[in-house]
């Protein structure tokens, strides 16, 4: 996370705010839909292999279900905050909307190092987080999904729980569950791919052969590892990839000038996402510093580990060369640091646009959890490609007609549904 002062939330704030100006959004409007709606803050106590108990601090906040039941992840993540939570649920709302699936916006997380727990540790966590909010989520009020470092082994654990405690089968309480238990095909690419597929349209809307560019990615996880595979079957060219390395406490960067092979920097990374920096430089591949990944002469940057990435510091230190920015994280890019992009004609594809294709896919896995009936691979990604680019248009077409930048159109568009299904509901 980031080491500046930045606050997701003021930064989702911020950005309603803007935009709540542009459409005159009404103040009781407004006032609904610039905090959650529900939060709730939990200790869990969890018994460690070595006897001792540590207790942590969860979280599940809902910040609109106008439209449909919250959706979001949870994550585990050593510096997660309150207000990351309620960031993240508000991009929720406007991500499920921006895509227009039935479904609201919230998210959770838990303060904690999964890097440094066992895995009987981390069952008994996921265990506890839903003891303490099973009352409060479920498959028609709010459906979690895995997010920053879980997977559907605790997908499946947090499942097992939530029908132990209310008695029964509720497939469609959770999503992200293993094929094969629930979850669907295509899910673990359904995030890069999605943030592909929008990069893609803009390539075409731009006339820009996708062959003819160079691409430099912030982290190496479930939406970057995917996300640079399709890339690369598109004919892009990968130079360089950063990500964490948790045995020296910071992050550093992956290059090579001839292109990284992204199927062999899968194989050499771990399940948070790490690249064995050994094995990279056996591979012949430069290690540079972490932030070098920003600096690099490409076509296109995808920010796709954490929030608060491209500040007000280092946002002049984008190359020239940089044409499209897509943001693959949620939040990457500050308030401040977004003005500036804006001034220098970066085309923008925004986080909850470009990676709504992780929720979408979710949608997808509770329609057909809730049918029993599950979907080939190709149908799924079919029809999350149809939702993405046409996404991507709407959100491009209004752009162009009212001369915004992308970030602001996708929210008129998002502000917009969200407040038509507040006053339909007759909340306002
Ligand atoms: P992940 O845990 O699989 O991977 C995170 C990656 O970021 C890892 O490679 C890690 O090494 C790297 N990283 C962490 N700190 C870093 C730093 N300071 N500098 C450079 N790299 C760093 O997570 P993910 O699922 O790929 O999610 C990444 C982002 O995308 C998050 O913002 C998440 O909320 C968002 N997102 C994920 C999904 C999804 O389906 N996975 C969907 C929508 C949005």
């Amino acid at each position: 996370m980031s080491e500046t002062s930045y606050n997701p939330f003021t930064n989702a704030q911020s950005q309603f705010d803007k935009v709540a100006e542009i459409i005159g959004l009404d103040e009781a409007t407004r006032k609904l839909l610039r905090q959650p709606m529900r939060e709730y803050h939990f200790l869990i106590p969890v018994q460690m292999d070595d006897g001792s108990t540590q207790v942590f601090q969860g979280f599940r906040i809902q910040h609109n279900d106008a439209r449909g039941p919250a959706k979001g992840g949870i994550r585990f993540h050593p510096q997660e905050t309150a207000d990351t939570v309620r960031a993240l649920s508000m991009w929720m709302t406007w991500k499920c909307a921006v895509v227009d699936i039935p479904l609201g916006g919230g998210k959770g997380g838990v303060i904690c190092d999964p890097r440094n727990m066992t895995e009987r540790e981390q069952e008994r966590l996921c265990r506890g987080w839903v003891r303490q909010v099973a009352r409060n989520v479920g498959p028609d009020s709010d459906v979690p999904a895995p997010d920053v470092m879980t997977n559907g082994k605790h997908m499946l654990w947090m499942l097992d729980e939530f029908e132990a405690i209310h008695g029964g089968r509720f497939p469609g309480f959770i999503t992200g569950k293993p094929v094969g238990m629930g979850g669907s095909l295509g899910r673990t690419e359904a995030t890069g791919y999605g943030v592909i597929y929008t990069l893609r349209e803009a390539l075409i809307a731009k006339g820009i052969p996708i062959a003819d560019t160079t691409a430099s990615f912030q982290g190496f996880g479930n939406v970057s590892q995917y996300a640079g595979e399709l890339y690369t079957q598109l004919g892009g060219k990968t130079i360089a990839i950063s990500c964490w390395d948790n045995t020296d406490k910071k992050s550093f960067t992956v290059r090579s000038e001839n292109g990284l092979d992204i199927g062999k920097l899968m194989s050499i990374t771990d399940m948070y996402g790490s690249i064995s920096k050994d094995k990279a430089r056996d591979l012949g591949y430069e290690i540079l510093d972490g932030d070098a990944w920003l600096v690099q002469d490409v076509d296109i940057l995808l920010p796709s580990a954490l929030e608060n990435q491209i500040t007000i510091n280092n946002v002049n230190s984008i190359s020239k060369q940089v044409k499209i920015i897509v943001e693959g994280a949620n939040g990457p890019t500050t308030p401040d640091a977004d003005e500036v992009l804006k001034e220098r004609g970066i085309f923008l594809i925004p986080d909850y646009l470009a990676n709504a294709g992780g929720v979408t896919c979710s949608y997808f896995e509770q329609v057909q959890s809730n049918a029993n009936y599950f979907w080939e691979k190709e149908e799924v990604l079919e029809k999350l490609d149809a939702k993405m680019t046409a996404a991507f248009h709407a959100v491009y077409d209004t752009a162009q007609k009212h001369n915004l930048y992308m970030r602001d159109a996708a929210y008129v568009i998002s502000i917009n549904r969200v407040a038509q299904a507040v006053k339909m509901r007759g909340w306002i």
